[in-house]
């Protein structure tokens, strides 16, 4: 399957094409970054420290669309939607790894994906997307136990909570059947008054080069059970996109999840 990078010189992205280059079955079709990226015209290989593979950066993302099957994207949401109009006019593949969308950018993300196979995921790996099947049935099981988030990733992460705290607050908010949206609570300062019952609380710590950590905590009185997950290497996310983008080769469009790429979706 012929994939383009989009944000190839991102943390994500040189794991993207560092991960295509070592999987059978997946080829690196074109590696994008935006108009002015230093990294326009380094080839590709070399970007990630690895023999060249004659593949240069461009910034024509279209071109690169139409000559493909596939789009690997983690780069940000306003980028992401506008590469989601491109995989729709190309009808490719459009996996998004890309989190901080706000509502506006998943109804755009909706409409490309009528045209296009769109598969999104606030975290791409599979310990993770487990992670969040468990932690619904432990939402369910425990319903007097109050939930918190806990996520902590690298100095330069610039959205919070974290997609994957976000994925997994979704995950205990289902088990409950309750919308994250009325239990979330974000943030805490000051005289906050005692724990809201049913609430879902999370915490953001930042530092380092955490590559991602979260726990959600059911704190229950006299006991408290914590469900845990750590990346140690962007790999695994690099390789749950590469994975997703196969599995949508050739399905109908439509905005799909890693729990359908995985098979355990309800
Ligand atoms: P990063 O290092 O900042 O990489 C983003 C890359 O995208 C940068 O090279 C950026 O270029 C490029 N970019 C931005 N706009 C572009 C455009 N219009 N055209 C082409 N390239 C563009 O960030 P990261 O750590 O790789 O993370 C990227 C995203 O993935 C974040 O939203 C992060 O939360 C998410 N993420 C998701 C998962 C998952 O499993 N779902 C895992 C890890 C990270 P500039 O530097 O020039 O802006």
């Amino acid at each position: 399957m012929r994939l383009v990078v989009v944000g190839a010189a991102g943390r994500m992205g040189c794991a993207l094409i560092r991960a295509l280059l070592l999987t059978p079955g997946a080829t690196l079709a074109a590696a994008i970054e935006r108009e002015g990226s230093p990294a326009l015209g380094s080839d590709a290989g070399a970007l990630v420290g690895l023999p060249e593979t004659g593949i240069r950066v461009t910034s024509d993302a279209l071109t690169a669309f139409s000559q493909a099957e596939g789009v690997l994207d983690f780069t940000s949401p306003s980028a992401t939607v506008e590469f989601a109009a491109l995989a729709a006019q190309a009808r490719i593949v459009h996996v998004i790894g890309t989190t901080g969308f706000v509502d506006d950018d998943l109804k755009k993300l909706d409409a490309a994906a009528r045209h296009a196979v769109l598969i999104r995921s606030g975290n791409m790996s599979l310990g993770v997307n487990l992670l969040a099947a468990l932690v619904r049935k432990a939402a369910a099981a425990l319903p007097d136990f109050d939930i918190e988030v806990l996520e902590m990733h690298h100095r330069d992460k610039v959205d919070a909570p974290s997609g994957t705290a976000l994925l997994l607050g979704d995950a205990a908010a289902s088990g409950r059947e309750v919308s994250l949206n009325d239990a979330a609570v974000k943030s805490r300062e000051g005289h906050t008054g005692a724990r809201k019952p049913g609430t879902i609380g999370f915490a953001t710590l930042r530092g380092g080069s955490v590559v991602g950590e979260h726990s959600v905590i059911l704190a229950g009185p006299g006991e408290r059970l914590e469900l845990s997950h750590k990346a140690e290497d962007r790999g695994i996310f690099a390789a749950g996109a590469i994975r997703a983008a196969l599995w949508g080769k050739g399905r109908s469009p439509g905005h799909y999840s890693m729990a359908d790429v995985l098979g355990i979706a309800d």
